[in-house]
């Protein structure tokens, strides 16, 4: 063979990745990854040397300017591949060409339920390499907006990088709805009532027809028209379907499809003020769309019938329909309206409290895309009710943080003590990593400034212990003052402590903040760095700049 092996651009890949991530890196650090790219253990020998050569030179780069070189090689870098089990198979006829939807009304923000019904269908998609289609369902003027359009693109798609193939507004087909909702009338299947409604509560639970029901095609198509220039006063009609009025199921008694809203529409404004219920445009826009597979929850839905009825009536395709139980996430508000009371009085910071399951809480306490990713691959398509609470959360999302995690030390509630008899210790050097021995920080050591927990110090007062992987101390009855004791690492309680740390804010779960004091290592992080703060939990680097340390608690 060759006296050397064409793996430099890898080479160079791997190392500038080192560089980027940890300063420097070395030969051994880049050989093991060779593998993947074909290197046979007999060639060790022979390729070492380039290794040595190229980590070298990689080594002289500032961190700056291998992030500008890596770009150049990223694509000789072998992403490892998840050993994730991906979502099941299902039963996709022949031929068929996959095309889902995700349908949002923006009268909220979307919580971990929405997003693993989004994400199963759009995976789906992918899976059989169909389209996912994102539709906002737009029509309630009222409750709708650009806000929570807003936070569907960056909560949703930008979060869960999810790219739909695209995107339309239920709103902006108001004539084709309309159009529909004519062909209704024509075919005497669809009637203006102008019965209050109480009457009409009171004629649906008899199952009584009402006598609008009696009226000619062309007088309900006059009423109709008059309804859509807005000539009646909100609530005063409505545009029904005929059903039957004996149904078992009260949903087909004669249910109301369009509706007067005076209100401003985010989108369109006044320019219309009759608006379709979701019985309506959902099978119409499934249709229109395209749409071939649904993936939607097992709930006892009466509404089903109904859209069934009206596909029936305008001829609109069928989609196939794959059902799975409903995801609770146990302790934690959904309810959007109970949500936005308690924002509103103060009692939750904002939507993306961390007492929430929303879409911007888990972003910002730390929860990774993958991790709801694959908590939707593991229970997607359950019969049952799924049941999750935030452990099955975290358990998932810990097993994907911890490989990357840094780890650094946190102090809560600090007491700063001062070390008597102690050696001459200006610094010490800890792995950064459990996984990255040979990657270490500096931690600065003043023995008149050492910072440990209320809690240890409560626990552990008059005892022996270990400032972790620095040395022994007694810790006083009372008072400031810890006595050195031993280098020696024996096997008495190992504590977190820092030198000459730095203040540092944690919010966790509760909504509460810990005050304490980190390792000067924190420093160097950015917003959106999860790291693992030893013996306390993971948090995520929520603000770092000018003397401002805020992170938030993610889980143990
Ligand atoms: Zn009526």
């Amino acid at each position: 063979m060759s006296s050397s092996i064409d793996l430099d651009n890898e080479i160079k890949a791997y190392a500038l990745r080192g560089v980027i991530e940890y300063g420097k890196t070395t030969p051994g650090n880049v050989l093991p990854k060779l593998f993947q790219h074909g290197l046979k253990k007999e060639d060790i020998k022979t390729i070492m040397p380039q290794i040595t050569k190229i980590v070298s030179e990689i080594n002289k780069l500032k961190k700056d300017a291998a992030e500008k070189e890596y770009p150049k090689y990223e694509k000789y870098v072998v992403k490892r591949e998840e050993k994730e089990k991906g979502i099941p198979e299902i039963d996709i006829k022949k031929g068929m060409k996959v095309v889902t939807r995700m349908a949002p009304e923006p009268s909220k923000y979307n919580h971990l339920g929405h997003a693993m019904t989004f994400l199963l269908n759009y995976l789906y998609a992918k899976k059989y390499n169909g389209k996912c289609l994102l539709r906002f369902e737009d029509t309630n003027p009222e409750k709708v907006s650009q806000e929570y359009v807003d936070a569907m693109k960056s909560d949703v798609l930008d979060y869960l990088e999810i790219k739909p193939d695209a995107i339309r507004f239920v709103s902006d087909d108001m004539p084709l709805l309309y159009e529909y909702a004519e062909k209704l009338i024509k075919m005497e299947k669809a009637f203006m009532c102008f019965c209050n409604r109480e009457k009409m509560q009171d004629l649906r639970h008899k199952g009584i027809e009402c006598e609008c029901r009696m009226k000619a095609e062309s007088h309900n198509m006059e009423e109709w028209k008059l309804f859509l220039k807005g000539k009646f006063k909100e609530g005063e009609a409505v545009l029904r379907v005929k059903g039957d009025m004996k149904s078992q199921n009260h949903v087909m008694r004669d249910s109301v499809l369009f509706r007067q809203i005076n209100a401003k529409h985010y989108r369109h404004g006044t320019k219309y003020k009759v608006w379709p219920m979701y019985d309506f445009y959902n099978p119409i826009e499934d249709s229109f769309m395209g749409i071939t597979l649904i993936l939607r929850s097992n709930e006892f839905d009466l509404r089903v019938e109904l859209q069934d009825y009206i596909k029936d009536l305008l001829k609109l395709d069928k989609q196939m329909i794959v059902q799975y139980g409903r995801f609770n996430v146990i302790d934690f508000t959904t309810k959007g309206r109970e949500i936005r009371e308690l924002v509103e009085s103060g009692e939750l910071i904002g939507w993306d409290d961390p007492r929430l399951i929303t879409l911007r809480a888990l972003k910002r306490r730390g929860i990774t895309k993958e991790a709801i990713y694959e908590l939707t691959n593991q229970v997607g398509l359950s019969k049952n009710q799924v049941n999750l609470d935030f452990d099955i959360i975290a358990a998932i999302n810990r097993k994907i943080i911890d490989k990357t995690s840094n780890r650094y030390f946190f102090v809560p509630n600090s007491i700063s003590l001062k070390i008597i008899n102690h050696p001459d210790t200006e610094e010490t050097e800890i792995p950064i990593h459990p996984n990255k021995p040979e990657v270490k920080r500096v931690l600065p050591v003043s023995a008149a400034d050492i910072s440990i927990s209320k809690q240890d110090y409560e626990t552990f007062k008059g005892k022996e212990i270990r400032l972790l992987r620095l040395y022994n101390v007694k810790l006083p009855i009372k008072g400031k003052k810890a006595q050195f004791t031993s280098l020696e690492n024996k096997d008495i309680p190992k504590i977190t402590w820092v030198s000459l740390g730095t203040n540092t804010k944690v919010l966790m779960p509760d909504g509460n903040w810990i005050k304490g004091k980190s390792d000067s290592g924190i420093l160097n992080l950015k917003e959106g760095n999860i790291i693992q703060f030893e013996r306390f939990g993971f948090c995520r680097c929520d603000k770092n700049k000018k003397g401002i340390c805020e992170f938030w608690f993610s889980h143990k």
